[in-house]
């Protein structure tokens, strides 16, 4: 990835100006963790990066920002830039290029973010991201107040970044947070939803819910039940306990599955019916909340004698048959009991056996 980053910039440089990689891919690269795409700061304006990439969708070009994908590396392109006048304390109403980066990296939200590299892996810390990376420490670039007042999502972004990172806020950050928290309800559900996936979804998933407790973000956040959340090895799970569908934006299967299962957790997880209906997944997750280790579910779930309709030994003709059905409507019916009966261990999964059952 580094590779394909250094000989982008390359490119760019050699085309004109100077190019830095920046955010997230820099930090992570320092940290030794991996990242899923690179930023790049560049002095060169919209117009020179569409004359550099001549086949982009420019429907960027008004941003200053384009993506590029290259050998499977999605890179981030944005030209530097202030700015100014933010709204909605989400988002920035203008922008004005700029031709350098000292400038470029006073508008980024975190010291650690506006660390830079050049093509020759100079390493350009123009704002000491590099001393809070060593001390672990999440530090606004300014007035936290006042970046957090420009763009409330920002607060989230520090909780996240210290979350995923394991490291500390700065007490200028964590005062302003509690100061500001209230901005939260000014941002768009998707944009919140998306940075507490990301928390949620980590392997610190558990400090970060005590984190968000401890700050007193449920309330701005609509988090009812957060203090509730009691599993943290799935993103369903945590949300199906929070039970924010009618607030926060899900997909119709993601719904279905939030409450499938919220159902599950009202039953137990390791009865046979319940796994033969809800599935090892959903039962797995609700199986871990009661405390059953992985392993007890997926061996209960591969001894179920059936896992679907399909697996009893009869087919619908003989079902007909057998209880000489006139109504077609009643073979669910009889199907349901079959289901009930073979998992119950009351009846072998054996046609003739089944046949009889029918017919007595
Ligand atoms: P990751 O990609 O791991 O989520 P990232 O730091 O790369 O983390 P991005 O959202 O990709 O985050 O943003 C890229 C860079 O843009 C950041 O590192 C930061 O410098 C800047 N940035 C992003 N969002 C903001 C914001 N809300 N306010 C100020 N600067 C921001
Ligand atoms: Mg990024």
């Amino acid at each position: 990835m580094l590779k394909t980053g250094l000989s982008l910039l390359k490119m760019m440089d050699d085309y004109k100006g100077k190019s830095y990689l920046i955010g997230g891919f820099v930090r992570d690269y320092l940290l030794g963790r991996n990242s899923n795409d690179i930023d790049i700061a560049t002095s060169l304006t919209p117009k020179e990066l569409k004359n550099l990439f001549p086949d982009l969708d420019c429907s960027f070009e008004e941003y200053g920002a384009v993506s590029v994908t290259i050998k499977n590396v999605r890179f981030e392109i944005t030209s530097f830039r202030k700015e100014h006048d933010y709204k909605d304390y989400r988002k920035p109403v203008q922008l004005e290029y700029v031709k350098t980066l000292e400038e470029d990296v006073l508008r980024r939200d975190f010291t650690i973010n506006a660390i830079a590299m050049d093509k020759d892996e100079n390493i350009i810390d123009l704002l000491d991201g590099k001393r809070d990376l060593e001390n672990k420490v999440i530090r606004t670039i300014g007035d936290s107040k006042i970046r957090f007042r420009e763009d409330a999502l920002r607060m989230l972004r520090a909780i996240r970044f210290s979350v995923t990172l394991g490291f500390r806020l700065d007490d200028d950050v964590e005062q302003a947070i509690i100061e500001l928290k209230d901005l939260l309800k000014e941002l768009s559900y998707e944009r919140k939803r998306q940075e507490l996936d990301k928390m949620f979804t980590c392997p610190n998933a558990k400090e970060g819910i005590e984190m968000l407790l401890h700050l007193g973000l449920d309330e701005p956040l609509e988090l009812r039940n957060l203090k509730n959340v009691d599993t943290f090895d799935d993103l369903l799970g945590i949300w199906a306990i929070l039970d924010v569908c009618d607030i926060y934006p899900f997909s119709a299967h993601e719904k279905k599955q939030i409450q499938k299962l919220q159902e599950v957790f009202l039953k137990n997880p390791l009865d046979s019916l319940v796994l033969y209906d809800y599935g090892l997944y959903l039962c797995s997750i609700a199986a871990s909340r009661k405390g059953f280790s992985k392993e007890e579910v997926t061996l209960k779930y591969v001894q179920l004698p059936i896992n679907k309709r399909k697996d009893i030994h009869i087919s619908v003709d003989e079902i007909v048959y057998c209880k000489n059905l006139v109504d077609k409507s009643k073979i669910k019916e009889v199907y349901r009991t079959l289901e009930e009966e073979i998992l119950k261990g009351n009846l072998e999964n054996e046609q003739d056996k089944i046949i009889s059952y029918l017919k007595s």
